[in-house]
C-alpha cells in the first residue's frame, strides 16, 4: 500500500532539494538582510532571464502582482477588463480592487478563454484584456494580441498557474505590458510561504510597481503615490532561486506525469483534458471532467485518493460579486465547467506506484 494519495505533496520538492533549500535559508537567516536585499535582486534579474522579459519586480503575492498591474496602467473606475469568467477569483479581484470592472468571456475546451467571444464584448469602455492561462496551459495569444491590437487595449497575464508554459515558443507572461505571477507554495514555482512577480519589458511599468511596492517610494520618506507594502523577502527569493534553478527538470516531470495520464487513462465516463496544438501546458493541474463528480470524488475518497475542484464557485456566481448583478445561466459553459471539473493527484515527486493506482482507480470507476 502507497497510503492515503494526496491532491497535491509539497514536501516531496522540499526533501528532493533539502540540502540546497536548507543551506539557503541558512545563509539568508545569518546575512542580516530580510528584506529587498541581494537575493531579491538576483531572483528578478534570473526570473526575467527565465521568462525573456527585460524586467522583473518581486511582489508580495499574485494578488498583489495583478492589481498593482492594472494600477500602474490607470485602469479604475469607469474602466472595463475582459476576463474569463472561468478563473481563480484573485484574477477578477485584481480588476475590482482598483474598482474597474470585470467583463467575464466564456472559455473553450481548453479551459482558456474563447477567444472567439472577445471582440462582441469590446465597448468604449474596455481598456485590457487580462488573459489567464488557466491549470498551465497557454491560452490562444495570437488571437487575443489581434483583439488587442485592433482595439487598442492593453494586455495583462495571469501566470499564476503558467510559469514556464509557452506559446508558439514564447513565454507565458511576454506577450502583453504585464506577466503577473504567484509563487504560492502549491504553484509550479512554488516557495515556502507566499511571494509573486511581474515581468515586463517597459521600463517605466517596472519602476512604477517598484515604487507601488514600497509604500509609493523610490527614495526613502519621499512618497510619490499612495502604495501598499508588497515586497518579496529574502528568505522567499533566496530559496526561490533554487526551485527556479530547477524548474525546467520539475515542468519536464509534470510532462511525463500528465503524458501517462493521458495515455493511460481509459473510461468513457471521464473527459481527459486536451491541448490545443502551439499552446503548451506545464500541467500546473492535470483537470478531468465528468458529469458523476460526486460519485467519483466518494469513490476515490473510499481508496484513500485525494481530488480537489478548481473551482467550484465561478466568480461571477460568489457572493463577493453579487454587486455585479451576475445570475445562474449567465455564462453556461462556466457553470458547467465548474460542475464538472475535479484536478486528479499531480504532483512533483509522485512515485509510479502512486500515480498507477491512482490510474487502476480511475480506470475502475463505474458507478
Ligand atoms: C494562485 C492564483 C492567483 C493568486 O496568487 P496568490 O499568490 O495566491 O495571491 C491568481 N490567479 C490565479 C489563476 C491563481 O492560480
Amino acid at each position: 500500500m502507497a497510503g492515503k494519495i494526496m491532491p497535491n505533496r509539497l514536501d516531496r520538492v522540499f526533501y528532493q532539494y533539502q540540502q540546497e533549500l536548507e543551506a539557503k535559508a541558512l545563509e539568508v537567516l545569518r546575512s542580516g538582510r530580510y528584506v529587498l536585499g541581494p537575493e531579491v535582486e538576483s531572483f528578478e534579474r534570473e526570473f526575467a532571464n527565465y521568462t525573456g522579459s527585460r524586467y522583473c519586480v518581486g511582489l508580495a503575492s499574485g494578488l498583489d502582482a495583478l492589481w498593482l498591474a492594472f494600477r500602474v496602467l490607470g485602469i479604475g473606475s469607469g474602466d472595463e477588463v475582459i476576463v474569463q469568467a472561468n478563473t481563480y477569483i484573485a484574477s477578477v479581484m485584481g480588476i475590482t480592487i482598483n474598482g474597474a470592472t470585470p467583463v467575464f468571456v466564456e472559455p473553450d475546451i481548453f479551459f482558456n478563454m474563447d477567444t472567439s467571444r472577445l471582440e462582441e464584448l469590446v465597448t468604449q469602455r474596455t481598456k485590457a484584456i487580462l488573459v489567464v492561462h488557466l491549470y498551465g496551459q497557454s491560452a490562444n495569444m495570437k488571437e487575443i494580441l489581434q483583439v488587442c491590437r485592433k482595439y487598442h487595449l492593453r494586455l495583462v497575464e495571469d501566470c499564476a498557474q503558467s510559469h514556464g508554459a509557452c506559446f508558439q515558443g514564447k513565454m507565458t507572461g511576454t506577450f502583453g505590458d504585464i506577466g503577473c505571477f504567484s509563487f504560492y507554495p502549491s504553484k509550479n514555482l512554488g516557495a515556502y510561504g507566499d511571494g509573486g512577480a511581474i515581468v515586463t519589458d517597459d521600463e517605466e511599468i517596472a519602476g512604477s510597481i517598484r515604487m507601488y511596492r514600497n509604500y509609493g517610494s523610490e527614495r526613502r520618506y519621499y512618497n510619490k503615490v499612495v502604495g501598499a507594502n508588497s515586497r518579496l523577502d529574502e528568505l522567499q527569493a533566496g530559496l526561490l532561486r533554487v526551485r527556479l534553478k530547477h524548474l525546467s527538470e520539475l515542468t519536464e516531470e509534470r510532462r511525463k506525469l500528465a503524458d501517462r495520464y493521458s495515455q493511460e487513462l481509459h473510461n468513457e465516463r471521464l473527459l481527459l483534458p486536451r491541448v490545443r496544438p502551439g499552446c503548451g501546458s506545464v500541467w500546473h493541474q492535470y483537470v478531468i471532467r465528468t458529469e458523476e463528480r460526486e460519485k467519483l470524488i466518494q469513490y476515490l475518497d473510499r481508496q484513500e485518493i485525494g481530488t480537489i475542484i478548481h473551482y467550484p464557485i465561478p466568480p461571477h456566481l460568489s457572493e463577493a460579486y453579487a454587486y455585479l448583478g451576475h445570475k445562474r445561466g449567465d455564462y453556461p459553459l462556466t457553470e458547467e465547467y465548474a460542475d464538472t471539473v475535479l484536478s486528479i493527484p499531480m504532483y512533483n515527486g509522485m512515485t509510479d506506484e502512486e500515480q498507477g493506482i491512482v490510474i487502476e482507480a480511475l480506470n475502475s470507476f463505474t458507478e
